[in-house]
């Protein structure tokens, strides 16, 4: 048995995998940079796919995850998580989580593009991060797992080829921890661009760490982006159900470029609609585009989309009055950590799960809704795994060049991520970004500031995104080459970025 397991992060995935080693009986740290839940999954609205109904089957969510996948998608992966997740969704009602069901008492479900049948099941309707959340946190101050919030992961200790601890920043003091395992649980990194749905921890720090301690980062280049946010700091999530009930999107001058773009227009494939806002606003000197949900009227608008409602009243803006604007952001990370199925890196002793991993299940583009699915299967695989025999052979990272001298900001490297390696990639555009980048720096003033080593993580992560997306010359899922040839490949199917 591990002697001590320090596990990174206290998403959906790190909680589950904290409360899994603890009840497998390792002694166990959970470490987590803000209060204890805070996350990505906390804000996660719509759901979580389970194949958990009499006509669905584990089979058919595996077909449209690979669908998703656009033929990038590892197929076992893909059956390992799709198969756990009725198991896990069970695991999450025993523990007090409170999903959303019909008046006689079956679970809700909800039916989301590219899902051949109705599988996402939710909690308070589009609060299921924090149902899910609560309930695990719950669990976690029920045990005894030792919980370190508010504190920040470093650097892994690496000796004799596998890991031996984890240094970390605590009450603005650096401390070094001895483990036998480490589960790297740090979620995503979408605060590389400009515009994100993502909260400001998610800054890829465990994936910097693990590929500074030699192991791969694989399918980088792959970043879904949302359609529609809220052109607001945090870019909130608009739902795309508000284009599908006949708002519609506007140019600077107020008229519906779409119509130009697609047959669809307003209602064509996201991945088309997130591109031709992103051309537009470039077109209009960086302005957002307009959401006009006008004709939708107040009472619809009120009854069908409180959120939204208040959202935009937040701000000081009424849709039923005005247009409102929006911008494409960042929403999920494909790539990651490379990991077996039950979350081993190369390195002995690391583990890394969540969105934090890559098994390649999603491929080129993820299904909506299978990211919560993935942090609790994962999480729950690779506490298990502790006890069982490294059977990893995955190879061990090439270094790369360390970076220049030129001083870059958080917000500039936002920008150069978000003008050149976004939803439009082309050889120059990437040729630039890798050129500035390789130039770059952050300069790190006091050694326990974290925001700045939060920078220098994404600065490293950003090098990693442009290298792959630079190798990539096709377009193929959420990778989109505005130079690719027209061979390129998509999904058979629609693929949803809803959630
Ligand atoms: C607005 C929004 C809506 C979404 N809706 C859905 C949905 O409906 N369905 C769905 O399936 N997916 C959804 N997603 C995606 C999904 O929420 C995430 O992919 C998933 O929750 C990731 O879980 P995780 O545990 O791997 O990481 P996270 O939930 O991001 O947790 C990472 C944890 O690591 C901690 N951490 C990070 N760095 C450090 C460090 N250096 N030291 C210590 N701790 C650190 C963070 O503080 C955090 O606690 C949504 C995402 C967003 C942003």
């Amino acid at each position: 048995m591990a002697e001590r397991v320090v596990v990174v992060g206290s998403g959906a995935a790190g909680l589950t995998a904290a409360l899994t080693a603890s009840k497998a009986g390792h002694d166990v740290i959970l470490m987590t940079k803000g209060p204890l839940g805070e996350s990505n999954s906390l804000y996660a609205q719509g759901g979580i796919a389970a194949a958990l109904f009499d006509d669905d089957s584990v089979e058919a969510h595996i077909a449209d995850t690979l669908a998703a996948g656009a033929g990038l998608s590892d197929p076992v992966s893909a059956r390992v998580l799709c198969q756990a997740g009725p198991a896990r969704i069970h695991e999450l009602i025993a523990l007090g989580a409170e999903f959303d069901r019909c008046p006689d008492g079956r679970l809700a479900r909800g039916l989301e593009a590219a899902h051949s049948v109705p599988r996402v099941v939710h909690a308070g309707g589009d609060a299921t991060g924090r149902a899910i959340i609560a309930a695990l946190v719950r669990a976690v101050r029920a045990s005894r797992i030792a919980v370190w919030e508010h504190c920040f992961a470093r650097d892994l200790l690496v000796g004799d080829d596998s890991v031996t601890g984890i240094r970390v920043l605590r009450d603005g003091r650096e401390h070094t921890l001895a483990a036998s395992a480490v589960i790297i649980a740090s979620g995503g990194a979408g605060q590389l661009y400009r515009h994100s749905t993502n909260p400001l921890g998610a800054t890829g720090d465990g994936v910097a760490l693990a590929l500074r301690a030699g192991v791969r980062l694989i399918d980088a280049e792959f970043v879904q982006f949302h359609p529609t946010t809220l052109a607001v700091p945090g870019t909130p999530l608009i739902s795309e159900a508000v284009r599908g009930e006949g708002a519609v999107l506007l140019d600077a001058r107020g008229e519906r470029f779409m119509l130009r773009e697609h047959p669809d227009a307003e209602l064509a494939p996201r991945d088309v609609v997130a591109r031709a806002i992103a051309r537009q606003m470039q077109s209009q000197g960086d302005v957002p585009v307009l959401l006009d949900a006008r004709p939708l009227g107040d009472a619809v608008l009120r009854r069908r989309f409180p959120g939204f409602v208040a959202l935009a009243a937040a701000h000081g803006l009424n849709p039923s009055e005005v247009p409102v604007p929006v911008t494409p952001a960042a929403h999920y990370w494909m790539g990651g950590v490379e990991v077996d199925d039950d979350g081993r890196t190369a390195l002995r002793g690391l583990s890394a799960v969540g969105e934090a991993a890559c098994t390649r299940a999603h491929g080129a583009n993820r299904l909506a809704s299978n990211s919560l699915l993935e942090a609790l299967v994962t999480g729950h695989r690779a506490a298990l795994a502790l006890e069982q025999p490294s059977a990893a052979t995955l190879p061990r990272a090439e270094g790369r060049p360390a970076g220049g001298h030129r001083a870059i900001s958080r917000s500039e490297l936002q920008q150069v991520m978000w003008q050149w390696v976004g939803l439009h990639r082309d050889t120059a555009g990437l040729a630039s970004a890798q050129a500035l980048l390789a130039e770059a720096s952050v300069p790190v003033s006091d050694e326990h500031r974290v925001a700045d080593l939060e920078t220098a993580n994404l600065l490293q992560l950003a090098r990693e995104v442009v290298a792959a997306a630079s190798d990539r010359t096709e377009s193929i899922g959420a990778h989109h080459r505005s130079d690719a040839d027209l061979s390129s490949r998509q999904p058979e199917r629609e693929v949803s970025i809803a959630c």
